[in-house]
């Protein structure tokens, strides 16, 4: 017990670290992809490949930080009892924008009393990166539906759209580090998503095809409910 005590309270630590760190280095980041791009711009010789090399591993390290932290705050580290469509209003405010961009079209249909119990940060994490990947696999007029509902002690959310979709060994390697198939992706998107979802002791499962699309199905303990484990 004491050692399961002490693993909780250094993963504590590191995590609230590591949201320390991204905050802090995101804008300078930022600010150092500004100056690059404004040299980039100018340079008509050799250079301007290295320039360009040069932007596009920043971009890999901002990618890293998005797929890790994009709601990590320094001290936020609690559990506390979640409201699914609350959370999701949250969600959708970063995500739907990013969609319409791509010309792609996000739907919700979530009811208002749906909880469980985890941090809010990571829950907001663990579906930005399913849904971010979503929206990267649209093409064209795609769209993706959003859902949740209650069953049998469980809180289901679907994720599911008519992207490019993914053969049954891509489907196999899901999770697994630096698996991307993306020029610009870090492949540590999912890996995120599924040890946040275990942490909570819930479960995620993929269906998808290849030319039709994909569906994410998320299974969570309810709250309140007789048999739920806190
Ligand atoms: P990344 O997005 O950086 O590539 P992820 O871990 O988020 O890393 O995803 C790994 C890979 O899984 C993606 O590169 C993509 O090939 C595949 N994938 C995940 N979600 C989908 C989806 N909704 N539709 C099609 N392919 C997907
Ligand atoms: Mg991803």
């Amino acid at each position: 017990f004491n050692d399961e005590l002490q693993r909780s309270e250094k993963m504590e630590i590191i995590s609230e670290l590591a949201a320390s760190v991204a905050h802090e280095v995101r804008n300078p980041l930022q600010v150092t992809r500004g100056f690059l791009q404004l040299l980039a711009e100018k340079q008509q010789t050799q250079d301007k490949i290295y320039l360009n090399m040069a932007l596009d591993e920043l971009d890999r390290a901002s990618g890293i930080i998005t797929d890790f932290l994009t709601f990590a705050k320094p001290e936020a580290g609690k559990s506390t009892i979640l409201n699914i469509l609350n959370e999701f209003t949250h969600i959708e405010g970063i995500l739907v924008p990013m969609a319409n961009l791509q010309g792609g079209r996000i739907t919700v249909d979530i009811p208002p009393l749906l909880e469980v119990k985890g941090n809010t940060s990571k829950f907001k994490q663990a579906f930005i990166n399913i849904i971010k990947n979503s929206i990267e696999a649209l093409q064209g007029q795609g769209e993706i539906k959003i859902w949740a509902y209650a069953k049998e002690r469980y809180i289901y959310i679907h994720v599911k759209d008519n992207g490019e979709g993914m053969s049954a060994a891509e489907l196999a390697r899901l999770g697994e580090p630096y698996f991307s198939n993306k020029s610009k992706g870090t492949g540590l998107g999912l890996m995120v998503t599924y040890g946040i979802i275990e942490v909570m002791n819930g479960e995620l499962t993929f269906k998808s095809e290849k030319g039709v699309g994909t569906e994410a199905i998320i299974r969570l303990p309810e709250i309140g409910k007789p048999d739920y484990q806190s």
